[in-house]
């Protein structure tokens, strides 16, 4: 009785600590990998936001934001429709007229210089 207990006393407490440093072993990789997710999470998140972000703020300019008379494209410059052609001007390029104060693309506007005062007028209001 006690010949045949013995291997087994013997071996339990072998099989207990193998068992156990494997439990611990196998905690410790399943934590890093925890936190290896979680890394991973986080930098997937902030890669998402940022890309989000910067699709957004493609949204926010249209894709006809260039200027058709100077065809600098910016996405800071104000742009304008030509109220007689339509085209898509610049701040910096298209002219306000004078009398009906609606813009104007520089080909369908008139620059008045009359009393030394630099005034636009459209093609409209430059002949009444
Ligand atoms: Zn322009
Ligand atoms: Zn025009
Ligand atoms: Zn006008």
């Amino acid at each position: 009785m006690s010949k045949r207990a013995f291997p087994f006393n013997s071996c339990a407490p072998l099989q207990l600590k193998t068992h156990v440093e494997n439990k611990h072993v196998n905690n410790d990789e399943a934590s890093m990998q925890k936190i290896y997710a979680k890394t991973q999470s986080i930098l997937k998140a902030g890669a998402k936001a940022q890309s989000e972000k910067a699709s957004a703020e493609e949204n926010n300019v249209p894709s006809t934001n260039i200027c058709e008379n100077c065809k600098k494209t910016s996405k800071s410059v104000q742009l304008a429709r030509c109220s007689f052609c339509d085209k898509t001007v610049c701040v910096y390029c298209f002219n306000v007229c004078y009398k009906c104060e609606q813009n104007f693309c520089p080909l369908c506007s008139v620059i008045s210089y009359d009393d030394r005062v630099e005034k636009s007028y459209c093609l409209s209001c430059i002949g009444s």
